[in-house]
Formats: structure tokens, sequence, C-alpha cells
């Protein structure tokens, strides 16, 4: 380790008195079996923190950060544990903040339409508490019932409706943050649009807890449309679904939704629910909403003229929102059911969530389909392409080193595939260490940049060390799994 090089930070001490004298005893873990839990999120890794704290307040979690800076002890946040790509994954050590207990709504304000959250506050209580006022919070993950806000804005996360409605650094209009020296400091506005110099609340967004705290944000919200149509094409041939993509996004239409699913997952999903979808080369899930309906036709009616000029069949669309929900069923429990294509095989995310432009979707698709046949695992492809964004699950024996030796390879050529079209290796659902090899590659001209950044905010690292471009090489190969693997 290079003299200054804070990258690798060797285990230190907790007081564990001291850290009761901030925030009580009740709310610290040190118990084994609990910090093992908190070593893992819904990656593939694992690793063991020293403590779990709970702070409650924006107090307790200024003096943790206060503590920790001053003693060099890492502090990785920690929302609904969802991240899938071990952002949250202490691969230093050190204490994890379990955030879940900032929980509170603070203000709904509907004459300027947005809303003040704790950061542990739930996606899906969010909306809840919206909806009876008529609107909603649209950059909603699929993980909404455990995601937290907190998590979100770290992770930059997006989901189905993100299309028309945008991501979550579309939606954070301001927030609170706490410095890694204890400092508590009040970025962006409680407007629309703000010119004000550096918008370090966008900064934030996606810097997956390297920088500070999030413990308050300020969110924009929408009108929950009158009218909500949803639609399904089937494909014969992948490369027409792709077509049928970059051609309903160049027409002028806004889907609300445009999502892409390939016959390993429509298997899937058949093999675990009585849907009896057809099993063909793709399926294109499409939705248009608004407050007229005449203009929700006219959107409907164009994404299904698109989809037959490019041979989608079985063509059909509703209103209503039973057969609206079992269209989108077969999407919605997609990952679920992706763990049971195969007894012997498990459901990792590993290369799970790229972009590409939208000429490219049916390429990525197939590359991905031809890439696990050369490794011999089974990839599948699926995803909010509307957004540009292409899904895909490594199924394997996680058991077996050969495979993992496997999936490295095939991520390495799904990578490589993605920066050769201008893509990048993450739409939504991060970097983390899972990710990190290639996000390096591909910011290699900013890397610098991205490393000063951090230094000038964080200069003892000791937030979420060894994340993004500072993920050691390593990780993703039969070591530091939650998996136990055969030799
Ligand atoms: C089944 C499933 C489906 C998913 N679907 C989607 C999807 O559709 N779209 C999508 O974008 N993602 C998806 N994800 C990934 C993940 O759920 C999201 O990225 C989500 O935003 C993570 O929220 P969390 O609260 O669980 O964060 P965590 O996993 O707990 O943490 C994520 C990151 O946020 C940081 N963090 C947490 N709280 C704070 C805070 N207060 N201040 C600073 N940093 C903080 C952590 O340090 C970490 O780096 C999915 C995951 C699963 C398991």
């Amino acid at each position: 380790m290079k003299k200054n090089d804070k990258s690798n930070l060797p285990m230190r001490t907790i007081d564990k008195s001291v850290l009761e004298g901030i925030v009580g005893k009740d709310n610290i873990k040190t118990d084994p079996s609990d910090l093992y839990i908190y070593g893992t999120d819904s990656s593939v890794h694992h690793a063991m923190p020293w403590a779990v704290v709970k702070p409650r307040t924006t107090a307790h979690v200024q003096g943790i950060m206060k503590y920790a800076n001053k003693n060099l002890i890492p502090v990785i946040a920690r929302g609904g544990g969802s991240g899938m790509c071990g952002q949250t994954v202490p691969i230093h050590g050190g204490i994890i903040l379990d955030m879940k207990s900032m929980n509170k709504i603070l203000e709904i304000n509907l004459e300027d339409v947005y809303c003040r959250v704790e950061p542990g506050v739930v996606d899906d209580d969010l909306n809840l508490a919206l909806e009876q006022y008529g609107v909603f919070y649209p950059p909603t993950p699929a993980s909404s019932r455990i995601a937290t806000i907190g998590g979100e804005i770290a992770n930059n996360a997006s989901g189905v409706r993100s299309v028309k409605y945008g991501a979550t650094r579309d939606a954070v209009l301001g927030m609170k943050v706490v410095l890694p020296n204890g400092d508590l400091v009040s970025l962006g506005a409680h407007t629309r649009v703000e010119a004000s110099g550096y918008q370090l609340h966008k900064l934030m967004v996606g810097s997956e807890g390297t920088l500070g705290i999030v413990v308050e944000a300020t969110l924009s919200f929408v009108p929950i449309p009158e009218f909500r149509c949803m639609g399904v094409a089937n494909f014969d041939v992948l490369e027409d679904a792709g077509k049928a993509i970059g051609s309903i996004m160049a027409s002028g239409a806004t889907p609300s939704m445009l999502e892409l699913v390939d016959d390993v997952a429509i298997k899937a999903v058949n093999k675990t629910m009585d849907l009896g979808l057809k099993e063909v080369a793709a399926a294109l899930i499409f939705e248009a909403d608004g407050m007229v309906k005449e203009a929700v036709d006219y959107e409907i009616n164009k994404m299904k003229k698109i989809c037959e000029k490019h041979n989608g069949k079985d063509i059909h669309a509703s209103y209503d929102p039973a057969e609206r929900a079992k269209i989108f069923m077969g999407r919605k429990k997609l990952f679920p059911a992706l763990s049971k294509y195969d007894d012997d095989l498990a459901s990792t995310a590993l290369a799970d969530d790229m972009a590409v432009p939208y000429s490219k979707m049916a390429e990525m698709a197939a590359k991905i389909h031809e890439i696990a046949d050369k490794n011999n695992i089974v990839m599948t492809a699926y995803g909010h392409c509307g957004s540009g964004c292409m899904h895909t699950k490594i199924l394997m024996d996680t058991k077996r080193k050969d495979q993992w030796a496997s999936a490295k390879k095939a991520i390495s050529q799904v990578y490589e595939y993605v920066r050769s079209v201008n893509g990048t290796t993450s739409a939504e659902h991060g970097i983390g260490i899972s990710k990190a090899e290639s996000f390096k590659v591909e910011k290699a001209d900013s890397l610098n940049l991205l490393i000063t950044i951090k230094k000038a905010l964080d200069p003892n690292n000791i937030l979420n060390p060894g994340k993004l471009m500072q993920a050691p090489e390593n990780w993703v190969t039969a070591t530091n799994l939650r998996y136990a693997v055969n030799n």
C-alpha cells in the first residue's frame, strides 16, 4: 500500500461505548449473526462489518461521522439492502449505518408540488401516502417494496415509468447531507429549476454513499394520470422487436412504459406461473398514459402500428386494470421466476443493467445469447428498453468454480460489446463492486476527475471505501461471495 493510499484501510477498533453515547444502546448491533446478515445485499458479495448502527436523527448521523472520521473508520450507509452490485458490502469492514429508522414523511406540499422525506422512507410507503392526494413519485424501481429513498438517490434508481417521467436524478430538487466530517449541508432548492452554480445535490445522486449521507430529500411528484392503456406484441424474431423499440422512440410517441422480455424470460415465467404466455423469441409490453383518453388512444395506436410494421403479432391493448395487471404480471414476476428456471441454477446479478443506444437493442439481446452459448451458461435479456436499459441475469450453478470463471468471461465480453457501441455499464442498478472493472474502463478519461472529487469531499476515505473507482479488480471471481463454492 502506497504511503498516502487510504483505499485499503486496515482494521481499526471501534469503541462501542462511544457509539452507545451517540445513538443509545438499543441502536447498535455487534452480534456476529447480525453482522453476518448485514455483510451482504442483493449482490453476490459478502464481507463482515464491525458494527451496525441505527441512527434515528440527523444529530446521530453527525455524531457517528465525526467519530468515524477522527478514527478513520469506514462508514457504509444502508437503506433496504436491495442494491445488486455490492454497494453496501463493507469490503474494508467498518460501521454499517442502517438508515431505515429515519423514515418520516416530513411534508407533502401540494401547492408547490414537492415532498420532503427522511432517507429511510420506503418507496411504496411514499407512494401510498401520495396516492390519497392523486399524485405519485415516478422513478420507483421494481424493488419499491423494500428500496428506500436514500438508497434510490445514492443509486440513481429508475423503473418502468422512467422512459416518460425520468430517473431519480430528475425528481430530486434538493437534499440535506451530512459530510464525512459531520458537517450538515443543504443542497439544491425547493424549485423545479436552479442555475445557481454547481448542482451538488445532483452530484450526490448516483454517488453510492461515497460522498455524504443523505438525511433529508426534497422530491417532486406528478399527478396520477386518469387513463392508462397497456399493450403487448409478440415477435418471432428478436431483431424485429429491437427495431420496433427504436421506431417507437423515434416516432414522437411518449410511452409511459416500454419493456422487452426474451424467450428465456418468457419460459422462466411460464415455468413458475400459470400465465400461458406464448413462447416466442421476444415480447414488447407498452403503455401510454394521460389525462385525455383521445390522446392516450392516439399514442397506443401509434405503438401498435409500429409493432405491426415490424412483424409483431397477437397485438392487443387494454384500459381495464385487471387486463393490464395480467399483461404486466409476467414482467413483474420475472425476477423471482428466473431463480426457478432450472432447479440447479441460481439467478445472479453480475452484468445486469447495461444501456445501449436504441438502434443496438436487438443486437445487444442477440449478443447476450451468443455470449451465453459461447461460455456454456444461461443468460436472459429483458429490460426497460424504452430507456435503452437492457437487463440480463446469469443463471448458473453457484457451487461450481468453473461456472464463476465462465460468468466472469461472459460479463467482460458483454461489457466490451456495450462499450464498443457507446453504451454504459449501468443504467440503473449502479456500480458497487460487481461492475467496477468495466466502469473504470468506461470512465478512463474522467477517472482522475472522479478521484479528485472523492478526495475533496472525503479526504480520509471513510465513506463506503473500495467502491466505484476504488473497487478491487479481483472481486468478481469465486471469492468473497455469499455463496459456498466447491473447489
Ligand atoms: C428484485 C429487485 C429488483 C430491482 N429493480 C430495480 C429497478 O427496477 N430499478 C433500479 O434502479 N434498481 C432496482 N433494483 C436495485 C435496488 O433495489 C435499487 O437500486 C434501490 O434504489 C436500492 O435501494 P436500497 O434502499 O435497498 O439501497 P441499499 O441497497 O441499501 O443501498 C444502495 C446504495 O445507497 C447508499 N445509501 C443508502 N442510503 C443512503 C443514504 N441515506 N445516504 C447516502 N447513501 C445511501 C448505500 O451506501 C449504497 O451505496 C432492484 C433490486 C432487486 C433486489
